[in-house]
């Protein structure tokens, strides 16, 4: 299995080979970033700016960014940048006074989920919001025990690291935390994912009581993104779930990827699948590039915890990020952007599934709104994951100006996952601009 950040990762034992310019700045970085210093691509990037959906090096050569969803409404979306520079010019504060933006954010926000889930603590981070969560799960039912994906990650705390195994070097999980395969749907029958993947958790918790360990909580991230992106079909997960609940524990989805209105039909990922969570948890997209998380759940469940410890956080929900968030929501209704997605990325799986035909070493498309999936495979008839067609392609695709990353156990899969605003000529550009790949000569497809 592949760790995430090694996907494709510059190797700095090539540094001498890149363009002088570049070659400094790397060489000070790492200098100064050490060993967890991390670049993408076989030649790195110098990025000076963002418009929409396009990224600008220090040259002005444009790239078409297909990567990014921090950015999810547009690369310094105007409303947001004015949003964000006016409340910042006027108030950045703690959050131990009233205010009321964050009333109305915190409003808007709790507006779009199940009622049950009425309560909403904000933080800075996707990880600081898992972190939380496992907190609430674990006060609530006393168990310490937590089953994630294979591939899961989750996030960078003490905590949330060991629950993300796309993360580990040479580590294994604690004695408390469980892997599961991630549901297949390339490789196994629609029919039989949900059984499977239900099956696999019921057998993870059984272990983990075998163990002494009580449950405490299942934690995914809805559409399984380092995994390799599994939305089909809509509502596999619901078996899962019912098991975790019959079992005493909770179900903490994890948004930070497909919340927003990223998989196109609902604001949500778990919506895709009927199901509401006991927790779920938000980050990256919500403030555009605002640092921003929070984590959404029952009053019963935040009550145990606030029981056990207080929380406060300094920065999280503060006037400034309340601006953004709200500018964020704005922004996604005022320019459809959840119909966008859904519309653009179903033509964009189209047009991928088009050039599969000519291309058998496309194994497989597949998505939800604008979160697409392309695995690469040495053999469509063994599946067989091609990790090093997908790095050849992925800097192919960088060397034409396209800028795209990896995701699967092997990093095989192209992660498709352009900011809302992308439109039908950005897929028309790519989709021309892979195929030139494709045909190359540095592959053989
Ligand atoms: N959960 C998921 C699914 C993520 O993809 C990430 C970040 N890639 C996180 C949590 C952690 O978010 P952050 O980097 O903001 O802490």
């Amino acid at each position: 299995m592949k760790q995430i950040l090694k996907l494709n990762a510059f190797d700095m034992n090539n540094i001498s080979g890149l363009p002088d310019g570049t070659k400094l700045l790397a060489e000070k970085r790492a200098k100064y970033f050490g060993s967890a210093s991390m670049l993408f691509y076989d030649e790195p990037l110098e990025i000076v700016k963002g418009e929409g959906t396009w990224l600008y090096d220090v040259e002005g050569t444009r790239y078409l960014d297909l990567y990014n969803n921090v950015p999810s409404v547009g690369h310094c979306h105007p409303r947001v940048v004015k949003a964000v520079s006016e409340q910042l010019a006027k108030l950045d504060t703690h959050t131990r006074y009233l205010h009321p933006a964050i009333n109305q954010y915190a409003e808007r926000l709790i507006g779009t989920f199940p009622e049950a889930l009425s309560n909403v603590v904000f933080t800075c981070t996707g990880s600081e919001s898992n972190d939380l969560a496992l907190q609430m799960a674990r006060s609530f039912t006393n168990g310490m025990g937590i089953v994630v994906t294979r591939s899961a990650y989750h996030g960078n705390t003490t905590a949330v690291s060991e629950v993300s195994p796309a993360s580990f070097k040479n580590r294994t999980p604690p004695p408390y935390v469980r892997l599961v395969d991630a549901p297949d749907s390339y490789r196994d029958l629609p029919a039989e994912i949900g059984r499977k993947f239900a099956t696999n958790i019921a057998m993870a918790i059984d272990d983990l009581e075998r163990n002494g360990i009580r449950f405490a909580a299942l934690l995914v991230d809805t559409i399984f993104s380092s995994d390799g992106i599994y939305a089909d079909p809509p509502g596999f997960m619901a078996e899962a779930i019912k098991i975790v609940h019959a079992r005493d524990g909770l179900f903490i989805a994890d948004e930070v990827q497909p919340g927003f209105g990223r998989t196109g039909s609902s604001m949500w990922g778990f919506q895709r699948h009927s199901l509401t969570p006991d927790i779920v948890t938000l980050g990256k997209p919500m403030g555009n590039g605002y640092p921003m998380g929070g984590v959404v759940t029952r009053p019963d469940i935040l009550d145990r915890l606030c029981q056990y410890q207080g929380y406060f956080n300094t920065f999280g929900g503060s006037p400034v990020a309340a601006a953004a968030g709200l500018a964020v929501l704005d922004v996604i209704e005022a320019e459809g952007l959840m119909s966008r997605a859904f519309e653009v990325g179903t033509y964009l799986r189209h047009c991928l599934s088009q050039l599969a035909l000519a291309f058998p070493l496309i194994g497989d498309v597949r998505g939800a709104g604008q979160f697409s999936a392309m695995e690469l495979v040495v053999d469509p008839l063994t599946k067989e994951p091609n990790s090093a067609l997908a790095s050849t392609v992925i800097n192919g695709l960088r060397k034409r100006h396209i800028l795209i990353g990896a995701a699967g156990p092997y990093g095989n899969t192209l992660k498709i996952r352009p900011p809302l605003c992308f439109t039908k000529s950005d897929a028309d550009f790519f989709i021309a601009t892979l195929t030139d790949v494709l045909s190359s000569n540095e592959i053989k497809c």
